[in-house]
């Protein structure tokens, strides 16, 4: 009952707090015009990335990976699943002709901060002794499965059948040393060598958003884009190989004249069919959460995004991830949260350890906050389970607080994804294009309204597309084993 008093009696004292408060907010609540321009500078981020040999902010990595799956994989896998939390390892086994018809066994392990932090030799000796347990658990020590490993960070790829990708720099929490610059499913392997216990044919290295996209492709043949929004933020898509300026000399003209059988070998404009199964592509990995890294998105960042960015362990890197994703959010809800306690606007303006404390508003939280079948009561017994004392007023505000930059992040996702989509159309010449992403991360499944927003901006940011958004069951270690299956059967 006393929580509905603000709203009956609210006194001139707390409607002036509450306007206090609306002032703080307002820099979050992004106006179309300003989520036009987002959009803009994603496209132009997108071009760049494709054309430039050297380092850009969108990143635009090429996956090697040329089509998604036909339903003629067919084999068991390991996959193994470095995301931003935690690793999975996964058994799965792909009946030939048979869609819709694989079947898994995983486990999850968590990685501990001091593993994530320490050195990159006892992250992949953690690695490799997580998929040792696996293998006991699943009785196949001995079995020598091919193997696919989804590696959730940017990597440098040549070739996806070479199994290599040279980490280019940590994201989210990782900062491991020794591993920046090498190749990382050699680091693997070497940890697997030293416990010298089983062995493992690792066959190819994808990024999660690319695992993503091809086990959403498994289920819908016309997913060709990936999305994570979760601890971290990506996207990839299906790009036409003769926009990849960037691999021209490494294999789009190869002096070899080696070239993956899939990719037709003289494509001239007179030639293109019309639909465009014909047409060669390759899966990119954009790393969109690079945008803003040269200072694009400086009118539309906080003083508390600011402060966020400073205290990651990537000042100034993946500005756009940092405004979008799980491990950011909550983040920036604090720094906020700390502004108005500070002003006097909150927890009676008492500043605790508790709310001085890096990442006490994990994704899930915010999730349970913003559920709008919880009651007040509800949203103040989950404030006391962080350790914050708070009023009615205060569950009021830290509600609306999430609510915003919540929203905020689910906008601009949904700008960067119309930047995507509208790409695809134009390479097409379409007047509409259908497609469907495939997308993971707990942002996205758990939170109540952040796959509404997206989807919306989506919609009108890019009025010409029809996006279908389809969360993948078993995410991207399936996904890496459908590339490993893919990459197998080449060599069949
Ligand atoms: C990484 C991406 C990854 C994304 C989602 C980002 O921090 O740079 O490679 O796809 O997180 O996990
Ligand atoms: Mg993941």
């Amino acid at each position: 009952p006393e929580c509905h008093v603000r709203f009956v009696l609210s006194d001139s004292g707390s409607s002036k707090g509450a306007a206090l408060v609306d002032e703080t907010l307002a820099p979050f609540r992004l106006s179309q015009d300003q989520l036009q321009l987002v959009k803009t500078r994603m496209r132009a981020g997108l071009e760049a990335g494709l054309k430039s040999k050297g380092p850009s902010t969108v990143k635009m990595l090429p996956s090697f990976v040329y089509r998604t799956p036909d339903g003629t994989e067919h084999g068991k896998y390991l996959a193994l699943d470095l995301g931003g939390t935690n690793f999975r390892a996964l058994l799965v086994n792909f009946k030939k002709g048979l869609q819709h018809n694989s079947r898994l066994y995983h486990k999850i392990y968590t990685i501990p901060q001091e593993i994530m932090q320490g050195t990159g030799e006892e992250l992949f000796d953690h690695i490799a002794q997580c998929v040792s347990d696996f293998l006991d658990y699943m009785g196949m020590k001995n079995a020598h499965l091919p193997a696919g490993f989804t590696f959730s960070f940017p990597c440098e790829q040549t070739a996806i059948d070479t199994a290599s990708g040279t980490l280019v720099s940590w994201t989210k929490g990782y900062k491991a040393t020794d591993c920046e610059g090498h190749d990382v499913v050699s680091l693997l392997r070497e940890a697997i060598k030293r416990r010298n216990e089983f062995d493992l044919d690792i066959v190819a290295v994808v990024n999660d958003t690319v695992g993503t996209m091809m086990s959403c492709a498994y289920e819908d043949p016309q997913c060709e884009i990936g999305l994570i929004a979760g601890t971290g933020t990506n996207v990839c898509y299906m790009e036409e190989l003769k926009n990849i300026e960037k691999t021209d000399q490494k294999f789009g003209k190869t002096e070899k004249g080696e070239r993956e059988e899939d990719v037709q070998d003289e494509v001239t404009e007179g030639e293109k069919k019309e639909g465009d199964a014909e047409i060669p592509r390759m899966c990119i990995n954009t790393e969109w959460g690079g945008l803003g890294d040269d200072g694009s998105l400086d009118d539309i960042i906080t003083p508390y995004d600011l402060e966020v960015n400073q205290n990651s362990l990537n000042p100034g890197k993946q500005r756009f991830e940092k405004l979008t994703s799980g491990m950011y959010l909550g983040e920036v809800v604090r720094q906020v949260l700390l502004d108005l306690t500070r002003g006097g606007l909150l927890f009676r303006g008492h500043v605790t350890e508790t709310l001085k404390t890096p990442g006490i508003f994990q994704t899930k939280y915010l999730s349970q906050i913003e559920s709008d079948r919880l009651a007040l009561l509800q949203v103040r017994s989950i404030l006391q389970q962080l350790g914050l004392n708070s009023t009615c007023d205060d569950s009021i505000i830290v509600k609306e607080v999430c609510g915003a930059v919540s929203r905020r992040a689910a906008q601009l996702c949904g700008a960067g994804m119309a930047a995507v989509v509208e790409k695809i159309r134009e390479n097409r010449g379409l007047d509409h294009l259908n497609i469907t992403v495939g997308v993971d991360g707990a942002l996205y499944k758990l939170h109540p309204h952040f796959a509404g927003v997206l989807q919306e901006t989506a919609r009108i940011l890019a009025p010409r597309c029809s996006v279908t958004f389809l969360p993948s069951e078993e995410g991207s270690g399936k996904g890496a084993a459908l590339i490993t299956a893919v990459a197998r059967q080449k060599h069949d």
